[in-house]
């Protein structure tokens, strides 16, 4: 590898370079960019950080969908709706410790960090692992329950468990404890989706990250804060495509993040 093409590696893992497909010549462009413009975090004065299974996979987190994700190999009708949990409870929580137990291997990365040390910032994910509260974050809205809480469904008792095996799986009242987190099947937390709605809509700089952003709420979520005067922006190795984006950075947050916002990173 050249000087040039090792220098322009380099540049494209931390989204100073753009490439642009030539159909004439069958061949692709690398342009080179000026250096990655900082954002002054002291503009701002809401930011929203809306973040997908990409942001926890650079943590090592197995992923759910997508080829390799945990539901090509565990059924869904067996291991992740109310159903399944009404045949067998053992079955399914022992499921979700082995999710528990993955997720406790892996540690939060820079990117995790950054927005643990932003006092204005909010998190808004599709994430059930905790990794942001792990880093410090401590408005962290959880659009889909958390692997670390259990919750009655009969007396609607919630119980916070942060072992790799649950505390216990009974309710004071006699049922079983399921595993807070939307499962298929399951509606969304009215409460928590109007948490989400109401930070996006009222943030001045959204930023997502790692989520195609094509499930349901999230494909709104762009618009929503765009329709609010918000500037967005996405991190993404493979960016969605969504217009609704003032600035696209392909890459992943890890590395983007301190650099986006002027902070070194540990
Ligand atoms: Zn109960």
């Amino acid at each position: 590898m050249s000087d040039i093409e090792d220098h322009c590696t380099m540049l494209k893992k931390i989204g100073k370079i753009a490439k642009l497909p030539v159909a004439a010549i069958g061949k692709s462009v690398t342009l080179l960019l000026h250096p990655m413009k900082t954002i002054e975090q002291r503009d701002f004065s809401n930011i929203v950080f809306f973040t997908g299974a990409g942001m926890s996979a650079e943590s090592g987190v197995p992923i759910y969908r997508g080829k390799g994700g945990i539901w090509g190999s565990y059924s869904i009708e067996e291991y992740a709706c109310q159903e399944a949990f009404e045949r067998n409870p053992e079955k399914v929580l022992a499921f979700h410790e082995k999710r528990r137990s993955s997720v406790l291997d892996c540690t939060p990365h820079d990117g995790h960090r950054v927005i643990a040390d932003m006092s204005c910032a909010r998190v808004v994910t599709q994430n059930i692992d905790g990794m942001h509260q792990r880093a410090g974050s401590k408005e962290v809205i959880e659009l889909h329950g958390s692997l670390w809480r259990l919750r009655c469904q009969s007396c609607g008792f919630r119980k916070e468990d942060f072992g790799e095996k649950f505390e216990t799986n009974r309710c004071d009242c006699g049922d079983w404890l399921r595993p807070d987190i939307v499962w298929f099947g399951d509606m969304l937390d009215a409460v928590v989706m109007s948490k989400a709605s109401q930070a996006i809509g009222n943030c001045d700089l959204f930023i997502s990250i790692g989520t195609s952003g094509t499930v349901w709420p999230a494909a709104r979520y762009p618009d929503l804060a765009k329709k609010s005067g918000a500037y967005c922006i996405e991190i993404n190795p493979e960016p969605s495509g969504d217009i609704a984006y003032d600035r696209v950075v392909e890459g992943a947050a890890g590395e983007v993040l301190p650099e986006l916002f002027g902070v070194s990173r540990r």
